[in-house]
């Protein structure tokens, strides 16, 4: 493969095709190495997308066979003890017709396809099955290309763009990222669960073609840092829990032993309840947090999507910061290209690029987050249960007064928490958000 290409990009996930459309929007000449059989094989997501980015490189994406499962109409929000939990949750009118497919669900081996395909269409080759191995380099260190595991494997570019996903021993490397410590990433295991798309309907009180999500925290994580989430897609939900790799590691805990707890609760059973499973999978999602984002520019290279850890755990916003960066690199590359200058200070435009958008603001504005999840494990642990139980407590009529029922509560509460404890926890929520 001798071919001279103006961009090499590696990964053919939203960071890499966005980055792929906006080059080949512009006439330029990139070719996208994906090592899945086709783009989506080897991607797994909870699934929600955000039409306010993929507009940016699709503007009609909905009239172009997008493959949408549902438009999302309400979020909630649930923080279960063992036993029960709470739920809040907000629905509106706006997200059915004035803002339709501001947040909805896809299958990523659908939709990730479909992408590259609108990629191709536009003019970047995308080539699945291969595997980039290591990157080209010149006598001064500088970026030249790609080495793939294809009989004919090298390839020279004017830049290569690493959007490659959190998972990426080629950034580790080649030294351009740190292997990520196991604090800074968290594991995710995925059920996908097939059931009739009235049956959606009804139990998700939903019109056709409308959806729900509910992010979830609490007990479910047995005691690790981690959330749950349930989406509706058309005729499936997809059941998502996950925790701190690092936790996983002390408490030994076997992730998917975790899943099948969480299906049993009383708030998710009825549900998924006669649901037949589809599909199953695990990944890795980038917890590092705004101080732990490498260096994402160099002579001859960029990084972009999870690679670069642009992942905001709190509002579970990582396809849309990946769609967003790779548009950014390669506006970059397209004005080095015109400079015909592909050093780190003509590509350092990208780290501008960057910090006046909403990415490096929102990761800036949440870098307290994810730390204080990591010091507050009573979020996971006893809260929850005393959360339950005050509820329990003030749900279940007995005869008892209730001023008798809110001393008992207090007292229960005050067992595991002191007040000064439960000062710091209001106090470091309130900061880290
Ligand atoms: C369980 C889970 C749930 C999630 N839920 C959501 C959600 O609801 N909404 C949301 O916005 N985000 C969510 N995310 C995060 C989201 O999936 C990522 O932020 C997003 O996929 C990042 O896109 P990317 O293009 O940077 O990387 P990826 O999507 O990981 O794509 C990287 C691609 O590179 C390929 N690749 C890697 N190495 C090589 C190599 N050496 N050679 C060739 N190809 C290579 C991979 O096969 C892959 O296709 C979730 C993640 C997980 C794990």
């Amino acid at each position: 493969m001798q071919e001279k290409y103006d961009v090499a990009i590696v990964g053919a996930g939203p960071a890499g095709i966005s980055a792929a459309c906006v080059l080949a929007d512009n006439g330029i000449n990139a070719v996208v190495f994906e090592r899945g059989e086709f783009p989506g094989a080897k991607n797994i997501s909870g699934g929600v997308l955000y039409g306010h980015d993929l507009a940016r490189i699709i503007p009609d994406f909905s009239q172009k066979n997008c493959p949408i499962e549902r438009n999302i109409v309400e979020s909630r929000i649930w923080y279960l003890s063992r036993d029960g939990g709470y739920s809040v949750s907000y629905r509106d009118k706006a997200f059915e017709s004035q803002r339709r497919y501001n947040v909805f669900t896809v299958g990523r081996a659908k939709f990730d396809r479909w992408f590259a395909d609108q990629a191709s269409q536009k003019g970047a080759l995308v080539v699945c099955g291969t595997v980039v191995t290591d990157l080209l380099r010149d006598e001064n260190g500088r970026v030249t290309g790609v080495r793939t595991d294809r009989p004919d494997g090298d390839l020279n570019a004017k830049v290569v763009l690493l959007a490659d996903g959190i998972n990426s021993p080629l950034a580790a490397k080649t030294g351009f990222r740190q292997e990520p410590s196991p604090s800074h990433v968290a594991l995710a295991v995925k059920e996908v669960i097939d059931l009739p798309e009235e049956v959606i309907d009804q139990r998700f009180n939903i019109s056709s073609g409308n959806g729900v999500t509910i992010e979830i925290l609490g007990s479910i994580t047995s005691g690790m840092n981690g959330v749950a989430v349930i989406y509706t897609n058309r005729k499936s939900l997809s059941l998502c829990i996950g925790a701190n790799l690092a936790d996983f590691a002390t408490k030994k805990i076997k992730p998917y032993e975790m899943l099948e707890i969480f299906k049993t609760h009383p708030m998710a059973a009825p549900l998924i309840k006669g649901g037949k499973p589809a599909e199953y999978m695990a990944h890795w999602l980038a917890e590092a947090g705004f101080e732990n984002i490498p260096k994402l520019y160099g002579n001859g290279y960029l990084i972009a999507g999870d690679s670069g850890m642009l992942f905001n755990t709190l509002h579970r916003e990582g396809s849309n910061m990946a769609m967003v960066s790779g548009a950014f690199a390669a506006q970059t590359i397209i004005d080095a290209i015109r400079k015909n200058d592909f050093s780190r200070s003509s590509l350092k435009n990208y780290e501008s690029r960057l910090q006046n958008s909403f990415i490096f603001d929102d990761l800036k504005k949440y870098r307290r987050f994810n730390p204080f999840l990591a010091h507050h494990p009573e979020i996971f642990t006893s809260l929850p249960e005393a959360m339950g139980f005050a509820a329990r407590e003030m749900l279940t009529v007995d005869g008892t007064p209730k001023k008798k029922k809110q001393k008992k509560i207090w007292k229960n509460l005050r067992k595991n928490h002191s007040l000064s404890a439960l000062l710091r926890l209001m106090w470091d929520g309130y900061r880290s958000v």
